[in-house]
């Protein structure tokens, strides 16, 4: 086999992480499981509502989850338990974290002041993830924390046809689920 086949051994470990999800995960496709209100002690009137798919929304062009506002410092939790699969800094979502769950679906968030887990932690539904704050666009804006869900597998009964309204099969509106 020619050398340039040949997976490193940092390959052959996310193939084998991606094997343990799709085998250990898909058993949490038939649990039910409640979301937490990813900020502490937050509660429904921290964010608004409507603010899921309001247009226009700048670079977003549609806005893809909600604002839930704190100060600055507040812990931001685990939404669900599940995996960091990414973590980093967006142009637009600054300090942003993304956690994978065992119903297949992605917690995104963004603007926040710090994070206290890096790709590959597992953080159980209510963890500290990090902290709230106005980083990347949000910049000069009351501090809040961008929260996305988005499900990996669609619901093709939610097609619409709103501006972008294709992806609202995979985009979950938050406040649906949040508890
Ligand atoms: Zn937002």
């Amino acid at each position: 086999m020619p050398a340039k086949f040949k997976l490193s051994k940092r390959e052959w470990g996310w193939i084998a992480i991606l094997t343990l999800l799709f085998f250990v995960f898909d058993i949490g496709l038939f649990l039910e499981q409640d979301l937490t209100i990813p900020v502490e002690g937050a509660t429904a009137k921290d964010w608004n509502r409507d603010a899921f798919w309001r247009e226009p929304w700048g670079k977003s062009g549609v806005h893809k989850g909600i604002d839930i506002f704190a100060r600055r410092g507040t812990p931001a939790l685990a939404a669900a338990s599940g995996v960091v699969v990414y973590q980093g800094e967006l142009k637009l979502g600054g300090n942003a974290l993304m956690i994978f769950d065992s119903k297949w679906r992605l917690h995104y968030y963004a603007h926040l002041d710090s994070t206290t887990v890096g790709m590959g932690t597992w953080v159980y539904k209510g963890n500290v993830v990090g902290t709230v704050g106005d980083s990347g666009n949000a910049q000069g804006r009351p501090t809040h924390l961008h929260y996305s869900i988005m499900s990996l597998i669609p619901y093709p009964d939610r097609y619409s046809t709103r501006t972008e309204g294709w992806k609202l099969m995979f985009y979950l509106n938050p406040t649906d689920y949040l508890r």
